[in-house]
């Protein structure tokens, strides 16, 4: 499936999704893996369910000083010999590195995998500065050689079979290979081992800051961070701003769920710790590091609506699980996040207005908020956008009248038996077997995909009206 593009609508690009035989087994076997994995994970981790409730009391308490923590950060990368930029949008975050590549005269840059550099579309204004950038974690090195964006946070080419990565190899490399992850892997690692030693510069993501040490941490189960840290001259880090979190000990907390949630991991195979540049008497590490701060709407949140998704690790585990996603994947979000947090997200970088649909690809089923490491209450985020979307009226004017009609009526209960009543009497030629198959004019949509359950014979307060009858007698 090639990538949908903003200007189809939504619902057509999840029916292309679903059309889409290849990416429905990959996305079965993918999260269904990751579902089984975390499970098993956790249930062989008693300690698990305290530490969820206290990463997310660290992840609140956090935010609730957010400004102290990240002076704190600022200053203690500085003192190890940082630099350490603010951007307050994709813009400026992208002018930055930008203008660190062009300083220090970098021609290629490697990267290792950062939701942060794909949120500001990093690489389109490398490229377009003449900078090379080169994917290197094997899920983003496959999709920049399909010319694809990630379409799932942990796992960017989740929706390819092995069978396309090895079609896509020939295409692209000229390499014949069995569709066979060991040896597909070998091809990427030769491919990429000498673009390590000619980058200029190493482009990176955080998974957390840790303030009173001024330590950048990365978590990766490929080799591919560390050699992006340590061998290209400059290292950037971009991260966002709610990544900061106090202590080492906090970090503790957070690395015991991260990788349980995400991978069922008991730990990623490497957790990289960075600790700004070479000091004299090192003999690896980068000449310069520079942390980039990325508010892009950010701090707008803490006193706004979408406040808890600030708390998210991007684990995915909360994609695995949604019934939309595992069905649709990522891509047809149409956006740089996909999944449930990936709607919020969405929303918060770039106005509710951009998920007016999007806002409805969701059961509220709350799974999501099962599965997340720190209990994000993502189904009553949702529900709260779909009520602002309705205020702002940016919801379809159909929606926003058949809603406020039946709002009307809900409030009028003599109005509401008798609408009930005239519904009895005008579904008669649709119900058959107990069921509605199909619904006329424009309401046809709703049973295009399901049927709808008529309106009972009697309702609950004829029923009850009855009950009490008879108890009287
Ligand atoms: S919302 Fe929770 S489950 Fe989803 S990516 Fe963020 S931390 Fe993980």
């Amino acid at each position: 499936m090639s990538e949908p593009d903003l200007a189809t609508p939504f619902r057509e690009r999840a029916g292309q999704a679903l059309d889409d035989r290849f990416l429905q087994e990959a996305l079965t076997i993918a999260t269904t893996k990751f579902i089984t994995l975390r499970r098993e994970a956790f249930d062989a981790f008693p300690q698990g369910e305290a530490l969820r409730d206290q990463a997310r009391a660290i992840k609140e308490a956090t935010l609730q000083r957010l400004d102290h923590w990240l002076e704190m950060l600022i200053d203690n990368v500085e003192r190890r010999g940082g630099h350490v930029h603010y951007a307050t949008g994709a813009d400026e975050a992208r002018r930055i590195v930008l203008d660190i590549a062009r300083r220090t005269g970098a021609r290629m840059a490697v990267k290792s995998k950062s939701m942060a550099t794909e949120e500001i579309h990093l690489n389109d204004a490398l490229e377009a500065a003449g900078v090379t950038p080169v994917e290197t974690d094997l899920g983003e090195y496959i999709i920049q050689l399909a010319h694809e964006r990630p379409s799932h946070i942990i796992a960017p080419a989740i929706h390819k079979t092995k069978g396309q990565v090895a079609e896509l190899f020939r295409r692209e490399l000229n390499r014949d290979a069995a569709p066979d992850p060991e040896v597909l892997t070998q091809i990427a690692r030769a491919e990429l081992r000498q673009k390590f030693l000619q980058a200029d510069l190493g482009i990176t993501g955080a998974n957390f800051g840790v303030a009173e040490t001024g330590t950048v941490v990365l978590v990766t189960n490929e080799g591919n961070g560390r050699m992006v840290t340590s061998l290209p001259r400059v290292h950037v880090a971009v991260m966002g701003v709610e990544k900061v979190i106090p202590s080492m000990t906090d970090l503790a907390v957070f690395l015991a769920i991260l990788a349980r949630s995400a991978t069922g991991q008991k730990l990623s195979v490497y957790t990289s710790l960075v600790n700004g540049p070479r000091r004299g008497g090192e003999l690896e590490g980068p000449e310069e590091f520079h942390l980039v701060l990325l508010d892009n709407g950010r701090i707008r949140q803490i006193a706004g609506p979408l406040r808890e998704a600030l708390s998210c690790l991007r684990c995915g585990a909360c994609l695995n699980v949604c019934p939309v996603y595992r069905q649709i994947g990522g891509h047809a979000y149409g956006y740089t996040y996909p999944g449930p947090i990936g709607i919020l997200l969405t929303a918060m970088l770039n106005g509710p207005g951009s998920v007016k649909d999007l806002a409805h690809a969701s059961s509220l089923c709350g799974a999501c908020v099962d599965a997340c490491p720190v209990r994000i209450d993502i189904p009553r985020m949702l529900i709260e956008l779909r009520r602002e979307l309705d205020e702002q009226r940016i919801a379809p004017w159909p929606e926003r009248v058949v809603f406020g009609a039946f709002a009307w009526l809900l409030q009028r209960p003599a109005l509401y038996r008798l609408s009930a009543r005239l519904g009895r009497l005008l579904q008669r030629p649709l119900a058959r077997n107990g069921r509605i198959r199909r619904l006329p004019l424009f309401f046809g949509s709703w049973t295009r995909t399901r049927d709808l359950p008529p309106i009972a014979a009697r309702t609950f307060h004829e029923r009850w009206a009855e009950l009490e009858r008879e108890a009287r007698r």
